[in-house]
């Protein structure tokens, strides 16, 4: 049974994690929560703005998530 939410997931990626080990580790385990588990899955980068992403399922055609990506490690 999952939770019945079809909604991607948001996420906020700092940009010295985006990309890196730990990043595909968490979004493998967040597709694995959401039964995406060993689906073929692709990381889409949107063109405006441009550091927003999506994770894309290829199998199930629909986002698993979207990223934004904090360039600015100073926030506030
Ligand atoms: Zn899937």
């Amino acid at each position: 049974m999952t939770s019945g939410s079809e909604e991607p997931e948001h996420l906020l990626v700092a940009q010295d994690v985006f990309a890196g080990e730990r990043f595909w580790a968490a979004l493998d385990r967040l597709a694995g929560r959401r039964g995406h588990d060993e689906h073929p899955r692709i990381l889409v980068g949107l063109v405006d703005p441009t550091n927003r992403y999506e994770l894309r399922c290829v199998q199930c055609e629909r986002p698993i998530a979207t990223m934004e990506v904090r360039r600015d490690a100073e926030a506030g």
